[in-house]
């Protein structure tokens, strides 16, 4: 999942990842989705949890890409 390759401007480490919207989009949308499994087990109210939480991982489309440092914790954008 390494889209790029790029120096930190911060002190020029190449020790960088890149949190694209691939990312986010997993995140919501394997969170929402295990909510909804326990909604239709265990307790309703979670269903709609889910659901909202699967709409968020659509919008997390929007996002920003976000370079960071793993040396300094500098982050930027692309
Ligand atoms: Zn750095």
């Amino acid at each position: 999942m390494v889209d790029s390759w790029q120096t930190c401007p911060s002190c020029k480490s190449k020790n960088v990842i890149t949190r694209g919207k691939r990312f986010y989009f997993l995140l919501f949308f394997g969170l929402g989705g295990v909510l909804m499994w326990i909604g239709l087990m265990i307790y309703w109210p979670l269903l709609i949890a889910g659901f909202i939480v699967i709409i968020i991982s659509m919008f997390s489309f929007m996002m920003p890409r976000v370079n960071r440092c793993r040396d300094c914790g500098h982050k930027w954008k692309p």
